[in-house]
Parts: structure tokens; sequence; C-alpha cells
């Protein structure tokens, strides 16, 4: 079982290339996805990383409000460092026991992990060896990806506001196996996709 980690700046179509990876047959964990699980109710982060921010980033439900969190961490990289210290262990050991169940079923042939951080730390690199053995990475121009960020809903401000707490294309690149340049239509993505699909599917 091949595990792939596929990155991209925010808007570059990380997401729409799951999408595409999924209907060619590959399982797409949604690491974000996770990401917010382990801050739910019951989740594996809950409880430190409330022990680490004080009630007041909880919700009047008693629920972590994410927004909080993040309005916590904005800009200020040591409390970003406490939270992710807490969180990216959660979140690897909730995606290793995925990883697991997706190795005993014995049906996927290609697992891609959906992660928009990994350039920027250790999620996804497991101990346990079942962690990602290749990198895809989506790009696009910025300003492509600022028209397409401005379309779904976000100002310009935001838009770049989180492409510069990412990591840069050439971070990116550096750790790339393979890149995909989504910068024409969804058609040449998908066609981008699926001729990757067939060179991992052979390997
Ligand atoms: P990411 O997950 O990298 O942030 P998405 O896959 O969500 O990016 O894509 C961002 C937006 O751009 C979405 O609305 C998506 O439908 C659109 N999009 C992605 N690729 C293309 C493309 N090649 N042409 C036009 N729109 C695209």
């Amino acid at each position: 079982m091949l595990v792939v980690g596929l990155t991209g700046g925010i808007g570059a179509g990380k997401s729409t290339a799951a999408a595409r990876f999924a209907e060619r047959g590959a399982a797409v964990v949604d690491v974000d996805a996770i990401g917010r699980e382990v801050l739910a109710p019951g989740g594996r982060a809950e409880r430190g990383v409330v022990e680490v921010f004080g009630p007041g980033i909880l919700n009047a439900d008693g629920r972590i409000d994410r927004g909080k969190v993040a309005a916590e961490v904005f800009g200020r990289p040591d409390r970003l460092s406490a939270l992710e210290a807490v969180s990216h262990p959660a979140i690897n050991a909730e995606l290793n026991s995925r990883l697991q169940e997706l190795a005993d079923g014995g049906e996927a042939e290609v697992v891609v992990l959906d992660m928009a951080v990994l350039a920027e730390s250790r999620l996804g690199q497991l101990e346990s060896g079942r962690g990602y053995t290749k990198v895809v990475v989506v790009e696009a121009p910025v300003e492509v990806r600022l028209a397409r960020l401005l379309e779904r809903g976000l100002s310009e401000e935001q838009a770049r506001a989180r492409m510069a707490s990412q990591a840069t294309d050439s971070q990116r690149r550096a750790l790339a196996d393979h890149v995909i340049v989504n910068d024409a239509g969804p058609e040449d993505l998908a066609a981008a996709v699926d001729e990757l699909w067939a060179e991992l599917t052979v390997e």
C-alpha cells in the first residue's frame, strides 16, 4: 500500500486533486478534517488543548471553539508551537490507526493523505513507518490562487494572510516527488492527476 502526502498552498487545488485521486480509486484521508476531529468532544487532543489555552477557548456549551484557538495562535509562533505540540501527535495517532485499518482491509493500493500542513511540520510522518513515503505538491501561481479564493468568498486580505502563514512554494517543491501544476482548467488538472495515477500504480 503506497501512502502519498498530497499538499499545496491554499487555493492551489489540493482538494480538487484529492477528489480526482478518489475517483481513480485512491483511499483519501482528509488530514485537515482529522485536525478538527481531535479537538471535538472526546477527541484525542481536546483535554490537552484546554490545558494549554485555558477555559477561555471554550464555547458556552463547553466545546472547543476553533475560531478562538485560531485567534490565540495567529501571528504568535510560540502559541502555535504549543498548540501543535498537543494536536500534531494526536492527529498522527489517529492517522496511524486509520492507515492500519486501511492496510488490514487490504483494498487500498494507494492512500492519499490530503493535508494542507505537510512542509511545515512532521504531520504524516509516523514512527510506525506507515506514514507517507511520497509527496505530491499541487502548485498554481499566487494570482491564480487569489482569484480562486476570492471566488470562494475570502477577502484578498484573508487570502494573503493565509498564504503568508503557510510554507512557500519552494519549501514545498523541495519535498516533492511529483509536482502538479494547476494553472489551467479543471480538465487539465484531472488529466494531470490521471497521468500521475498511472505512474503511481505501476511502481
Ligand atoms: P486547496 O484545497 O488547494 O485550497 P481547492 O481544491 O479547494 O484548493 O481549490 C480552490 C478553489 O479553486 C475551489 O473553488 C476549486 O473548485 C477551484 N479550482 C481548483 N482547481 C481549479 C482549476 N484548475 N480551474 C478552476 N478552478 C479551480
